[in-house]
């Protein structure tokens, strides 16, 4: 059996975090087993659905490095929906409901007053072609309910929440389309994992009652259902994912410098019992995922943990990774010097700036003298090898300074900063004249 797996978005936003983690857990649970990754763009909401957002999504997808093999939209498939809801109210498993949004209202509120749950009485399910008639004459027209089988308990054995039990007695028959003829999620979905060949439906516990539905619907279309694995939700830090976090888009990540690599390697291990670890190749994320270790308790995506995730993989990136992203003219020797001062990619410019310079240098005060005498070793040492142990060297030789007497004027006369890149690295890369222009002005 070749795994299928396909990620449903809406077209209705950017990617968000929980989005982007269901798209990724889907990805790599089919890299790891050589399935197929499928998108598929569920915009049956004409009105809600904007080709915006599709560009969007394919874009976050090909960002994060999860591209699917294939993409199919529920807005070119209809004529497949229409076809399989005939067969359904054929064979009675759908029927029409006239109630209005105010008297199934008015039902729900008679129950919960009476201390009964607030199920659907099917009282469609009574009426006649005599009944129905009268309804339409007087200008009804009908919803249209899913019949669940009361007799059939649901049951199904989640990948990641165990044995799950529903009695469908004690759920409301579905509405799956509209009086104007339009479609709810509910059936759509069923028809295309039967159509796409699905064969793991990995999505958020956000929809496990709606799994108890389908399933039924499955069966009813005379197919057995897919492999289902519900995730656990994410939580900020303070609890529940706020609301702010919960809809910060890939545009802002990226924005705010990080690296579609942090953003996998923290979703990929959050929720499981395994560390969260800088992986900047992708290789091990996948050999490591497995259902078996997420939990069931919420997960606690922490902003501060990506910057962090963050600035570890921006350490590792090669300079060919990042190029152009760079200043004309940074090249490998520049971005390998200032890369582990970074916590993002786009703050190697400022490095850039202090390199190439002007900088601005603090009064150098009491340290003049000093630095007028590195100005002069400067013009002295050999430049060729290792500039700034020959620099320190000679001027520790000279004045007796050391530690930070010795290096904390050097560094500031040169980089106009106390703290950056090892200057080891970087005083070459200022290089002679520049060196000795900052330390005589200095
Ligand atoms: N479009 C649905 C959603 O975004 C898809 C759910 C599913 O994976 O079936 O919630």
């Amino acid at each position: 059996m070749t795994v299928v797996t396909r990620f449903a978005p809406s077209p209705t936003g950017r990617l968000h975090v929980g989005n982007i983690r269901t798209a990724l857990h889907n990805w790599l649970f089919a890299q790891g087993t050589g399935g197929r990754f499928v998108l598929r763009i569920d915009d049956t909401d004409a009105e809600r659905s904007e080709e915006r957002h599709v560009d969007s999504i394919r874009a976050d997808l090909a960002w994060l490095g999860l591209t699917p093999v294939e993409e199919v939209r529920q807005s070119q498939r209809f004529a497949l929906y229409r076809r399989r809801f005939d067969e359904l109210v054929a064979a009675g498993r759908i029927y029409p409901a006239y109630e209005s949004a105010q008297e199934l209202d008015l039902k729900r509120k008679v129950q919960l007053g009476r201390g009964l749950p607030p199920v659907y009485d099917r009282a469609a399910l009574t009426l006649g072609d005599a009944d129905r008639a009268k309804l339409e004459a007087e200008g009804a027209r009908p919803h249209w309910r899913f019949r669940l089988d009361h007799e059939a308990p649901i049951e199904w054995h989640d990948l990641i929440r165990g044995e799950q039990h529903f009695d469908p007695a004690t759920m409301s028959d579905p509405v799956i389309r509209r009086a104007d003829g339009s479609w709810l999620y509910m059936l759509p979905s069923v028809i295309d994992d039967i159509d796409m060949g699905i064969t793991h439906v990995v999505r958020g516990e956000d929809h496990v009652s709606n799994t108890a539905l389908q399933i039924q619907m499955f069966a009813a279309l005379g197919a057995t259902p897919p492999a289902f694995a519900h995730e656990a939700l994410l939580t900020g830090s303070e609890g529940k994912l706020s609301k702010r976090l919960g809809s910060v888009g890939v545009d802002q990540f990226r924005a705010a410098g990080i690296e579609p690599q942090a953003i996998r390697a923290l979703l990929a291990r959050l929720g499981t019992s395994d560390p969260v670890e800088p992986f900047v190749d992708v290789a091990p994320l996948v050999a490591g995922f497995d259902f078996a270790r997420f939990g069931r308790a919420p997960a606690r995506f922490d902003e501060a943990e990506l910057a962090q995730l963050n600035a570890r993989i921006v350490h590792q990136l090669s300079h060919a990774a990042v190029a152009d992203r760079l200043p004309a003219g940074m090249g490998a020797a520049a971005w390998e010097a200032v890369r582990p001062n970074l916590a993002t990619v786009a703050e190697a410019a400022d490095w850039w700036r202090v390199i190439e310079g002007p900088v601005d240098a603090p009064d150098a005060g009491e340290d003049a003298a000093y630095l007028a005498q590195a100005a002069a070793a400067a013009a002295a040492i050999d430049w060729a090898g290792d500039p700034w142990h020959a620099l320190t060297a000679r001027l520790k030789d000279a004045t007796g300074r050391k530690g930070k007497a010795l290096f904390l004027p050097l560094r500031r006369a040169l980089t106009g900063r106390d703290h950056g890149p090892d200057m080891a690295a970087l005083l070459p890369l200022i290089g002679r004249d520049r060196a000795i222009a900052r330390l005589s002005t200095a």
